[in-house]
């Protein structure tokens, strides 16, 4: 049996038809930023595999630092009082990079276990401090934070919510803040207020006492790269502190060089939220870690002295802090500083963004947004979002059929190449987008 066959026969994969005939594209290698599928072709990756592969592919020192720790200590137990050197040693240089006093870090080992840790973290502060109401969760339409019960219960994407259960009880969602979707003739401050004040609404209707946490992604990616108007996080920090409603900004895909900066929300939206969820981009998907960073404040709040009887913190996984991970991120955040990353992503990404928005002059491309090197295209062609996502579809086949790879997410097509892609790269992703656009138009007459 061939790889795509043994695939359909055993393999369930996140996000499919179980029921379709379609065969997988088996991607067998990559270098730099190509990667190869099992027939030999070679692709552009402009999605970093899923937001995550920054450095591209093939890196050896990261490969080398991998193996290096499996010789030296593939894995010891993180529980209570144990710990080994590379999660002390990533803890402590991530401290020196974090907003404000977040300086604290639960290791976790994907984003969805970060963005529910964090969650875990928020409901067990508030029980400390004596407030065991204090549980209600507030996410946005189209959301995205994960998939395990709690997180997928706070996604907010139409088409995520089908034949699963979800927690309803705790959960509520408010807009979300797209500018491309706002009332026609309303100014872009008055959107924002707009936006703004449905939160605060959100926040009364449910109960100030009642309302635990409000997470937000600073750019909201899968649901769309979603860049709110300029204030718009000021403005919702503001209303959870009136209101001691803790601010969660969700950094899976924003931290780490893809907006050009190790954490987006201080340093692109200037903001200090009270925790930070990380997870893809931090070991360049070389290894699968996440983290809850969870402010001074908090922790001081219901530690030490101020702790409660019994207050036992019962949350955790056997690869909290996996040494082999925590290697793999030390190796990055080394990378990262030594070759400048950020400067270079600054640099690419005005680039990038300003040559994808020329592909606004055709009629079936209805917005152009992004931030350096997270944008997207939207295919409108029409009232008929079923008419919209046949096009993106195929302007997303086209894309493949001339070598790139783009994600397809309803009408949208995602990008988010590595960070190491040069100027002549990101020429070559919107070439084939153009390209791939007026073929597009063309079947279409
Ligand atoms: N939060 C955000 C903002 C994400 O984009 C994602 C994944 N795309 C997650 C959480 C979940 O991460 P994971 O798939 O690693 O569990």
């Amino acid at each position: 049996m061939d790889l795509t066959k043994k695939d359909k026969r055993h393999v369930i994969h996140p996000w499919s038809d179980l029921g379709s005939d379609a065969e997988p594209m088996v991607i067998e290698s990559g270098k730099g930023v190509h990667v190869f599928d099992s027939d030999g072709n070679r692709y552009l990756d402009s999605i970093s595999g899923m937001w995550c592969v920054n450095l591209g592919y093939g890196n050896e020192e990261m490969a080398k630092a991998i193996s290096d720790q499996c010789v030296q200590l593939a894995y010891y137990t993180p529980f209570g009082a144990m710990a080994s050197p590379p999660s002390i040693q990533l803890a402590h240089e991530l401290s020196q990079l974090t907003p404000g006093d977040l300086n604290f870090f639960q290791f976790t080992n994907s984003g969805s276990t970060a963005v529910e840790s964090a969650i875990r973290f928020v409901h067990y502060y508030f029980n400390c401090l004596g407030q065991p109401e204090k549980k209600h969760i507030i996410y946005r339409e189209n959301a995205y934070h994960g998939s395990t019960y709690l997180t997928a219960s706070l996604n907010g994407k139409k088409c995520d919510r089908s034949y699963f259960n979800y927690i309803t009880d705790i959960v509520h969602s408010t807009s979300d803040p797209n500018p491309y979707k706002k009332p026609e003739g309303m100014s872009i401050e008055d959107f924002c207020d707009l936006r703004v004040r449905e939160l605060k609404d959100k926040i009364l209707e449910i109960g100030p006492d009642k309302v635990a946490c409000f997470i937000a992604e600073p750019v909201m990616g899968s649901g769309g790269v979603i860049v709110p108007p300029p204030g718009y996080h000021k403005k919702t920090l503001d209303v959870c502190r009136e209101y001691d409603v803790l601010y969660i900004s969700d950094e899976v895909v924003t931290a780490f060089g893809r907006l050009g900066h190790y954490f987006a929300s201080e340093d692109v939206f200037g903001i200090v939220p009270d925790i930070i969820t990380v997870a893809k981009g931090i070991t360049s998907g070389y290894q699968p870690l996440g983290a809850a960073i969870i402010s001074d404040k908090l922790v001081n709040r219901i530690s030490g002295e101020s702790a409660s009887e019994n207050s036992y913190y019962t949350n955790g996984f056997t690869y909290s802090g996996h040494p082999v991970t925590c290697a793999a991120a030390l190796k990055y955040l080394e990378i990262m500083k030594r070759e400048k990353i950020n400067d270079h992503v600054l640099e690419v990404g005005s680039h990038f963004m300003k040559r994808l928005k020329t592909l606004k002059e055709f009629p079936i491309v209805g917005d152009v947004r992004g931030v350096c090197l997270m944008a997207c295209v939207e295919c409108v062609v029409s009232d008929n979002e079923e008419e919209n996502i046949a096009v993106a579809q195929r302007v997303d086949e086209h894309c493949q059929a001339k070598g790139l790879i783009v994600r397809p997410y309803e009408n949208l097509c995602i990008l988010s190449p590595p960070l190491i892609i040069d100027k002549a790269g990101a020429d070559q992703i919107v070439d084939i987008l153009r390209d791939s656009i007026i073929s597009t138009m063309n079947e279409m007459g």
